[in-house]
């Protein structure tokens, strides 16, 4: 079993979140320290640490996130503009929550790369 983080808590609803989408795959709230106007964690309703843990039996979950994101984008009304998709792995990587997790960033111009 992965160990816990943070974000089991948010799914088990013992710490409040601002959960804009979930389903029985993936859960969705706004990042606490907000990048861009629009940011928002997607989350697998189980913990894969980081991308290195991921295997086939997470491929429809991971495409999931992808699907999921762009009903996100189209909520928030910044489909049409565009939006960037993250997941970070490791400490190079910046990953500072060991629940893989896809960052959606939008609302303002975001330059051609997060550095
Ligand atoms: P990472 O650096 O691991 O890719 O991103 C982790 C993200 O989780 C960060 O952007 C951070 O602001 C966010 N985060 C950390 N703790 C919490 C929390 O308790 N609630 C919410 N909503 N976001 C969190």
């Amino acid at each position: 079993m992965a160990e816990e983080t943070i974000f089991s808590k948010i799914l088990r609803k013992e710490i409040p979140a601002d959960i804009v989408y979930e389903d029985d795959r993936v859960t969705a709230f706004r990042d606490i320290n907000p990048k861009a106007p629009t940011h928002i964690l997607i989350i697998p309703n189980y913990n894969i640490p980081t991308a290195n843990d991921a295997t086939e039996k997470d491929e429809a979950v991971l495409g999931h996130l992808v699907v999921v994101a762009g009903k996100i984008a189209k909520q928030e009304g910044i489909d049409e503009k565009g939006y960037r998709l993250i997941i970070n792995c490791n400490r190079d990587g910046g990953q500072e929550v060991y629940h893989l997790h896809m960052h959606l960033l939008g609302g303002r111009p975001l330059g051609r790369m997060i550095v």
